[in-house]
């Protein structure tokens, strides 16, 4: 991603080496994206969706099913593939309708608390829940799209269509050697790292993709690495892959996060298979305890299923760019995938990497402020996530428990405090495609008003009062009655024309 966004991003004048070691796995699991990775990355790089998709085994996502983070037990069995799932809530991509300039959440939110509904914030405000329920895609088989949708991919083939890309096309070298060493001057750059083999490759700015080894940014430069395990419990996850017969049972166009008692899973429907993976604290679940609960709930032999146990650290560095060397993906910063983050934090720091690229002055200037957005981002994600496990009404093992006892940071508190007096927060920027063309707005306003109500309400904590300026506003709390009925309208149209995700994807992949 690095050399193929940094390649377009700064043409033929800056020369490109990737230095990989082929014997070194990457870590192969992020395949669960967010919507402004098509417009901020691959529009960027010149390349549509019907380009990549058919390389990547990519698949539809409109959001995430949060499974059983209301109520514990019971739900395992209905989180099996094809059960039923009464405890769940969706977190849904796409801007919120809104009327006479306020969003649905604030009118949702009188109806809900003067007693006039009990339906969920989801299927009142939104199609996708019903659409969800009954796998359709979200595109029309004539590639009409009615959503806003991310993708899941499979990894490994992301990362080599876009090697091939970076190499092929932008004429990035890439070298399969492993690294050894780096020389470092006098004004503590790095002037140029060495070789297994012996190669010796100067540079003048290094970029830091070694993944949790952080080999030149915390080995080398000696960074700190902040750990915020008081923020978050989870440290460890165990992965696989399983087959699906998507002609019995269809593709779910979304990402579900299950609960479970000492984590939550994530599954990632693809063509044919599904990616899944227990994220736990090895605080309150062994592996072997945290791989027995997860092979049994999807139906696995422990003992003969591949799975991948994986370690990680979770916070990020003090610093991500240190002198002429930047921290880009795992080895910059890490925060467990519940909300599909880490490819986002990815682009974003190759964004602003872009926007603040030196000369050989290396201006401190450039590198502070760089550093203060990749600060920024990793920070108010921690906090929105660290809400989930908070807010979560289960409490049912040690795990939930704990999670209710780590404190919340200040300014996410005031953001809380924001939602309970029913202001909303972040209020959204309405105009949809100025939002998604906007990486800037989008940047500063990451976590927005619609995300945080899908949330909030998903985990049963409520504004405690309506916006109170609606009450002096009652003929749009009347008039906004016909925009309640017209999403169910509209949502009633797409049950009855959409295709299934599994026909629009088996066209897109020609099988
Ligand atoms: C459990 C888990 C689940 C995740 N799920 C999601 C998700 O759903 N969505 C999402 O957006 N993100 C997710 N992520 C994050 C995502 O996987 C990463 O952000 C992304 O894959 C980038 O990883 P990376 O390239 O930084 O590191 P890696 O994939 O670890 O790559 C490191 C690279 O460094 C090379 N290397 C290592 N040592 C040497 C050496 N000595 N010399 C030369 N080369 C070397 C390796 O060969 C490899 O190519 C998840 C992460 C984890 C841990």
């Amino acid at each position: 991603m690095t050399a193929s966004y940094l390649g377009r991003a700064l043409g033929p004048t800056v020369r490109i080496t990737v230095l990989e070691a082929p014997a070194v796995p990457k870590i192969g699991v992020g395949e669960a994206t967010i919507p402004n990775l098509q417009k901020v990355f691959f529009d960027f790089l010149g390349l549509s969706e019907e380009e990549w998709m058919p390389e990547c085994n990519a698949s539809f996502k409109m959001g995430i099913r949060f499974i059983n983070w209301r109520t514990p037990g019971a739900g395992q069995a209905e989180a099996r593939p094809h059960g039923t799932r009464r405890d769940h809530f969706d977190h849904l991509f796409g801007l919120l309708p809104s009327h006479d300039g306020l969003p649905l959440s604030h009118y949702w939110t009188h109806r809900r608390l003067g007693g006039a509904t009990d339906e969920p914030f989801d299927y009142a405000c939104y199609s996708q829940p019903a659409i969800f329920d009954r796998k359709l895609s979200p595109r029309y088989l004539d590639g009409t799209r009615w959503a806003s949708y991310a993708w899941h991919f499979d990894a490994n083939l992301v990362a080599d269509f876009l090697r091939r890309f970076a190499v092929e096309k932008q004429g990035a070298v890439h070298i399969e050697d492993r690294f050894t060493e780096a020389e470092v001057n006098q004004r503590g750059h790095i002037t140029a790292v060495t070789t297994e083999t012996g190669r010796r490759l100067e540079a003048d700015l290094f970029v830091d993709c070694s993944g949790f080894r952080g080999l030149l940014i915390n080995q080398v430069m000696k960074e700190p690495f902040l750990d915020m395990s008081d923020h978050l419990l989870n440290d460890r996850a165990v992965a696989t892959q399983v087959p699906h017969d998507d002609e019995a049972y269809g593709v779910e166009p979304y990402t579900s996060a299950i609960a479970m008692s000492s984590g939550w899973t994530w599954k990632i429907p693809m063509l044919g298979r599904f990616g899944t993976g227990y994220v736990y604290s090895s605080r309150f679940a062994s592996q072997d305890e945290a791989t027995e609960e997860f092979c049994r709930m999807w139906g696995l032999d422990p003992e003969t299923q591949p799975l991948n146990h994986i370690k990680f650290r979770v916070g990020r560095n003090r610093r991500a760019w240190v002198k002429n060397v930047v921290g880009i993906g795992l080895s910059s910063c890490f925060v467990e995938p519940l909300e599909s983050t880490g490819i986002y934090f990815v682009y974003a720091a190759l964004y602003q990497l872009a926007k603040h690229f030196p000369d050989k002055r290396f201006d401190p200037v450039l590198i502070d402020r760089f550093n203060r957005e990749v600060e920024t981002m990793f920070d108010d994600t921690r906090d929105f996530i660290q809400a989930h496990f908070s807010f979560a009404p289960r409490n049912d093992t040690a795990f939930w428990q704990a999670c209710k006892e780590l404190e919340l940071a200040d300014d996410f508190k005031a953001k809380v405090a924001q939602y309970k007096a029913g202001l909303g927060v972040n209020l959204p920027i309405t105009d949809e495609a100025n939002y998604y063309g906007n990486f800037e707005a989008e940047f500063r306003n990451f976590w927005s008003n619609a995300n945080y109500y899908c949330v909030f309400t998903g985990l049963d904590v409520l504004p405690d009062h309506t916006m109170p300026v609606l009450s002096h506003r009652p003929a749009s709390l009347e008039s906004v009655e016909e925009v309640f009925a017209d999403v169910g309208r509209r949502r009633d149209e797409l049950l009855k024309t959409l295709p299934s995700t599994h026909d629009y994807l088996r066209r897109l992949h020609g099988k």
